[in-house]
């Protein structure tokens, strides 16, 4: 159980100078912060106040050698294994821009909110270690509701190896606001960056493409889907790509949160190349085939541009397709070959005759 220092510092002003008093400093000891931590859930916000609600937090994450310094002081201290660099990256989920209470359970939300930060460092190829949390929290939220988001945030946290090391918590007079930033670390060589793909490289995705995208639409239709986990509760794909830079197996890596056209779109402009996917390539999952109808008549469309899949996509030279199949597998996540790296022509998704696939929407980009 963590022990928490308060410092109040009032700096006075005698007439000749400043005055720095003694730092007074109040320690809670471990009785304390039980009362904090098992204040009940059904009480508001406002009983517990922003320090009670940090205690509150604090006092449910598990220790963790890396953490020198934890919550509670102005900064968190970690250290990094030798030989290591950090990898930061830091994700802004907003109420009715990124989810809707009225869909998303807190439980789920708080697994989601630090599952898609988690993504963005398994698509470096790096290990996620450390994250901050701000959160900014409409008067009214209950604390039932705050309770649950850390049990599914920490739940996410316990089941990738990250600690919670701090964050930053206010009230919020419109929607909900969740931050995350998340620190991964990995040696520089096996770093994988969207800039290494080459012309005639594979182009490779791990699981299935379109089931967000399509309980995403079925859900705003107020219907109901098996494939509502996919959107509510992704999955990160850590260790399909942790063995992709053991091995170096892959010559550039990127998520797929914004559909893989437009998110290999990403990965051809940075290495300067072109590419094809071919579309009825795209794995689809069965129930994305059962249900797709619904949304659109053809199922390729949600696969393409539909975003928040958090797969992997990369490229990687041909003579490595064996090598990747194989320990894919071991990693129990499927992986498909949908395309190659072409010289930088554009981008282009194909039919199996070779004609130019259509795509209808572009991925998701917040200004237009
Ligand atoms: P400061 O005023 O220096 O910004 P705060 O009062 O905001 O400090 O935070 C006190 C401590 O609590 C810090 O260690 C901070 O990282 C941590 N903290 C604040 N909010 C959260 C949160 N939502 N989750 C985890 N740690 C938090
Ligand atoms: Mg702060």
């Amino acid at each position: 159980m963590p022990v928490f220092t308060c410092h109040k510092n009032h700096v006075g002003y005698n007439g000749e100078g400043f005055v720095y008093p003694a730092p007074l400093t109040t320690k809670l000891d471990e009785q304390e912060v039980a009362i904090i931590v098992n204040f009940p859930s059904s009480e508001q916000l406002s009983h517990l106040g922003e320090f009670g609600l940090i205690r509150r937090i604090a006092g449910r994450i598990a220790a963790d050698d890396s953490v020198v310094t934890g919550i509670g002081d102005d900064a968190a201290v970690t250290a990094l294994t030798p030989g290591m660099q950090l990898l930061t990256s830091t994700d802004m989920l907003l109420e009715d821009v990124h989810f809707r209470r009225v869909w998303h359970d807190p439980y789920r939300l708080g697994r989601k909110s630090l599952a898609v930060s988690i993504s963005d460092i398994a698509a470096m190829g790096a290990i996620p270690r450390w994250a901050l949390l701000s959160l900014a929290l409409p008067s009214g939220l209950s604390l039932d509701f705050v309770d649950r988001f850390m049990e599914g945030f920490l739940s996410m946290a316990a089941e990738q190896g990250v600690s919670l090391t701090g964050g930053d918590t206010c009230s919020s007079k419109t929607g909900l606001v969740i931050s995350v930033t998340i620190m991964g670390e990995q040696f520089p060589e096996r770093i994988i960056r969207r800039s290494g793909a080459c012309v005639d490289d594979d182009i490779w995705v791990t699981g299935t493409l379109g089931d967000a995208a399509l309980a995403l639409q079925v859900t705003e239709k107020g219907g109901d889907t098996s494939l509502v986990s996919r959107l509510l509760d992704p999955t990160p794909r850590v260790s399909a790509a942790l063995e992709l830079a053991r091995f170096g197996y892959a010559t550039a890596l990127i998520d797929v949160s914004d559909g893989v056209l437009a998110d290999f779109g990403h990965i051809a402009e940075l290495s300067a190349v072109g590419g094809q996917l071919f579309v009825e390539e795209l794995p689809l999952s069965q129930q994305l085939r059962a249900e797709a109808a619904v949304i659109t008549a053809n199922p390729y469309q949600l696969a393409l541009s539909g975003g928040e899949d958090y797969e992997l996509c990369f490229t990687a030279p041909p003579a490595n397709r064996e090598k990747i199949r194989e320990s894919m597998k071991k990693c129990g996540v499927e992986v498909t070959r949908i395309g190659i790296v072409t010289p930088p022509t554009g981008v282009f998704a194909l039919n199996g005759d070779g004609s130019r696939f259509t795509c209808l929407a572009a991925g998701f980009n917040h200004f237009n």
